[in-house]
């Protein structure tokens, strides 16, 4: 799937909607979901242009790889949300329900999570 930059998180990233930012350098920029499915629900993406994990782990540089998950790691500790635990998760494609195509990695916290994933 080819990258669109009209998707939400890109107009994030230009400026053109707000977000309220948790954390930003070269690579990432962490922000609150809008629509929080636990009391901390924060999403990390990439500066770059890329539809998803598998799009990322093919196209990015090295650099860029180790920079964007270094930031979801400092994205935790921005939080405080080391010591209580937290749980990522980045839904890829159809299956997954993945509703916005710029990758993104969701950091949940803030109580008991549960158990991985719903038994269908
Ligand atoms: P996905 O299902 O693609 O993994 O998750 C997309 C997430 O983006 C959802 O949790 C949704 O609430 C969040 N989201 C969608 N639009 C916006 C927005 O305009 N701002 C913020 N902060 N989050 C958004």
């Amino acid at each position: 799937m080819a990258y669109d930059s009209n998707n939400i998180f890109a107009k994030i990233l230009r400026g053109e909607i707000p977000c309220k930012k948790v954390y930003e350098d070269d690579f990432a920029l962490a922000f609150h979901d809008i629509q929080p499915q636990a009391p901390v629900h924060v999403l990390v993406i990439p500066k770059g242009p890329y539809v998803s994990l598998d799009d990322f782990s093919l196209e990015a540089q090295p650099a860029e790889i180790g920079g964007f998950f270094a930031a979801v790691g400092e994205t935790a500790r921005v939080l405080g949300v080391v010591e209580g635990g937290y749980r990522i998760l980045a839904n890829v494609g159809r299956d997954a329900n993945q509703e916005v195509a710029h990758f993104h990695v969701h950091i949940f916290a803030g109580r008991p999570l549960g158990p991985m994933i719903k038994k269908s």
